[in-house]
């Protein structure tokens, strides 16, 4: 049976093609072998490509499988959970080289988007609309949050303004940013992999890791060879399952799900939002929508804490769209898909070495489109000698998620939580 989170999504049907990539046959020997194929290890394997490194990439199915070809296409700013959960683990001015990362993370898509002309229908401008009333002060302060950190390019909405830039009523206000916003997020992947292509790496398609050795010379092991490298790279994300025993309970596969309508036509797409931004509520189980470039309500959200999967994602997802745009009931679902979020237990990424040369990075909880092309950047620099900036990022502490029986009621038990926190405000 296609499992739901498999179904073709909006994103399939308008890729740009990618040539299919081999499959690992036999032993190979690499500077670098990295695990998994999207933007956290595509960004490692081009940087390190670039700077003449051997570079394997095996991937357990095709190019963007995961995340990073199905994600929402949201590019944010800063972390997760927000400065204050890196302050207290970090301190003030280490959270502060954090926030400056993760700005850099967002110039890294440009410059790169730039350089190798990738294809990814780019726009800027974000908005984070408020549920209730009550969060609007929440906003202000996030406002001065970002202003202390200088990112100065945002405006608060009062419930007027936003009602004349989006075709809703539900929402009572915003934070407006300039500096963040949206792409295709499959085609941003599949032009990191064409440069990273380019620039000598070599990706194995339909290769999946099914074990590694750390000792030494560490080596990933597929069904039908390997690859021993110099340093290693694990970047399978929620995908990874439990290949690798040590990172298994350090992060949470979550469920989130995204339909496309039909297209709408310019007049429509634009009455419901106006200016065309990414937009994303505050609650913790986030609603997030956009327009893409051929007119379409891109509407996401829900999260499920279980890896069973609804049965019929449109039927599940439409009305929470409905509920934001009642105006669409007449519109047709072109497309319905999902995939799985890795959410750690503080919400922010987790990286670092599960021996000298073996370095890792996941947990972006929800935030990584743009971090995880920068945590892949900074193991490949880790690679050339520079850790400075992944090892202050591996400082942060994360408590591991529970395993064995426990672990799936707990997490059904933690949605619950969310769902009520959500609702009460
Ligand atoms: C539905 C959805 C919506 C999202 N929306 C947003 C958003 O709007 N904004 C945002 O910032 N973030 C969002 N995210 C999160 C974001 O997509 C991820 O944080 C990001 O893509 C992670 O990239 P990655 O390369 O680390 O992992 P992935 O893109 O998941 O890539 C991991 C790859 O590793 C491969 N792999 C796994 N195990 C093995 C193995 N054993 N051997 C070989 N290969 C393996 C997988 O097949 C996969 O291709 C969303 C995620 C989902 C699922």
């Amino acid at each position: 049976m296609t499992r739901s989170t498999d179904a073709p999504s909006y994103y399939h049907a308008t890729a740009q093609p990618l040539p299919a990539q081999p499959s690992l046959k036999g032993d190979r020997t690499a500077d670098v072998c990295v695990i998994g194929a999207g933007y956290t290890g595509l960004s490692a394997a081009l940087e390190l490509a670039e700077a003449g490194y051997k570079v394997v990439v095996l991937e357990a199915r095709t190019t963007g499988y995961g995340a990073s070809g199905r994600n929402g296409g949201q590019i944010c700013t800063g972390f997760s959970p927000g400065q204050h959960k890196l302050e207290t683990q970090l301190g003030k001015s280490d959270a502060v080289k954090c926030f400056r990362i993760a700005e850099e993370a967002k110039g890294l898509i440009v410059d790169r988007i730039a350089r190798h002309r990738i294809d990814c229908d780019l726009k800027w401008g974000y908005l984070h609309v408020i549920p209730k009333s009550t969060q609007f002060d929440h906003l202000k302060h996030w406002k001065a949050e970002w202003e202390a950190l200088g990112y100065t390019d945002t405006q608060i909405l009062t419930k007027q303004d936003l009602e004349a830039r989006l075709g809703t009523a539900v929402y009572h206000g915003a934070l407006r940013e300039g500096g963040a916003g949206h792409f295709h997020p499959l085609n941003y992947c599949l032009g990191l992999a064409h440069a990273a292509l380019s620039a000598g790496a070599q990706i194995y398609e339909n290769s999946p890791v099914t074990a590694i050795e750390t000792e030494g010379e560490p080596t990933a092991h597929t069904p039908q060879g390997s690859v021993r490298a110099k340093a290693m790279v694990i970047a399978g994300n929620a995908y990874l399952g439990r290949t690798v025993p040590r990172l298994y309970g350090r992060i949470m596969p979550v469920g989130s799900y995204i339909v496309a309508s039909e297209p709408l036509g310019d007049n429509r797409a634009m009455s419901l939002i106006r200016d065309g931004e990414a937009v994303a509520n505050t609650n913790f189980i986030v609603d997030y929508f956009r327009l893409t470039r051929d007119t379409r309500m891109l509407f996401g959200g829900r999260a499920s804490y279980s890896t069973l999967e609804p049965p019929n994602l449109a039927a599940y997802m439409r009305p929470r769209m409905l509920n934001v745009f009642p105006s669409l009931s007449d519109a047709r679902i072109d497309f319905a898909w999902g995939g799985y979020i890795a959410i750690t237990y503080n919400r922010l990424p987790d990286c670092g070495r599960l021996a000298p040369n073996v370095y890792y990075a996941h947990g972006y909880s929800g935030q990584g489109v743009a971090l995880a092309g920068m945590y892949g950047k900074l193991m490949a620099l880790c690679i050339r000698g520079d850790s400075e900036r992944f090892d202050l990022l591996s400082r942060i502490r994360h408590l591991p998620f529970p395993g064995g029986p426990v672990r799936m009621p707990m997490l059904v038990a933690a949605m619950l939580y969310y769902r009520l926190r959500d609702a009460l405000g």
